[in-house]
């Protein structure tokens, strides 16, 4: 298998897949040695991606090819949508980034009878996770004054995580994105945002982490620059198949978002980006 966006090993191994063929889905596990069968090396070692494989429950190559399996099929993780103890918190595979499509859609209506001074323009970018590449044809297609990026962070509230190493607390708020690996948030457009916030009581959370990166990365460098924020809501276990998000964070991110197309105006615009 060769693996699309960033995977990390450990958290592959025996977990059930989706094959998805032309003819349909078939069900998938990535297998895994029975510890009775690992050396002492072995266990201590995590086992290369390069070195999986997935298991459809067949006898051999002549009826995997029967049950539709072709070179290029695409693979995804299987999990179902899950309401947790604490009914805010929900369980499924994608949130990153799932969650932006459903506070784009959310903002969209609440928008919806808005007089509004600026046009908005939403959508949902392809090919993120491989180099941000549907937020440059979009915003080469927008041409847009602003852009904000919607987009999932890290969360640091479990065991391991360090809170001193970053902000992001789930059911603490959504969080705005001061800098990443990808883009560092347009100062002028973050402390709009601030303001916008603290003047309708929306809680957030400011992150700043080294690494990884979202569309507001793709968006800042299109054109002739578009200044670019990212908020987000924290995620826990990104990029696994176990994600975990807080359902107050996603409704305060809409909340936010959408104060923030109604306070926006050619002046402010103006004033933002100067
Ligand atoms: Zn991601």
């Amino acid at each position: 298998c060769t693996p699309i966006g960033g995977w990390w090993n450990q958290v592959m191994l025996s977990q059930r897949m989706n094959v998805i063929t032309d003819e349909g889905i078939l069900t998938g596990v990535i297998g895994s040695k029975p510890p009775h069968a690992l050396s002492p090396e072995e266990r201590k070692k995590p086992v290369e991606i390069k070195n999986m494989f997935i298991d459809i429950g067949v006898a051999d190559k002549e009826e995997a090819e029967k049950a539709g399996v072709k070179i290029g099929d695409q693979i995804t993780p299987h999990m179902e949508f899950t309401e947790m103890a604490n009914k805010n918190y929900l369980l499924a595979k994608a949130w990153d980034n799932r969650m932006g499509c459903v506070v784009a859609v959310d903002v969209l209506q609440n928008l919806e009878g808005e007089d509004l001074n600026v046009n908005v323009v939403s959508g949902a970018t392809v090919q993120e996770e491989v180099g941000l590449r549907g937020a440059k044809t979009s915003a080469n297609k927008v041409k847009p004054d602003l852009a904000i990026s919607v987009d999932v962070g890290i969360a640091w509230d479990t065991p391991g995580m360090k809170p001193e190493n970053g902000k992001g607390k789930l059911g603490d708020g959504p969080l705005v994105v001061l800098m990443d690996a990808s883009n560092i948030g347009h100062v002028g457009f973050r402390r709009h945002i601030q303001k916008v916030a603290e003047e309708n009581g929306i809680p957030f959370q400011f992150q700043a982490v080294p690494g990884g990166g979202t569309d507001s990365g793709g968006f800042h460098v299109a054109n002739e620059g578009v200044p670019s924020v990212n908020i987000g809501v924290p995620l826990r276990y990104m990029h696994s198949n176990v994600s975990i998000l807080h359902k107050e964070d996603v409704n305060n991110a809409v909340k936010l978002i959408t104060e923030i197309v109604k306070s926006l105006d050619d002046d402010t615009v103006e004033n933002i980006i100067w």
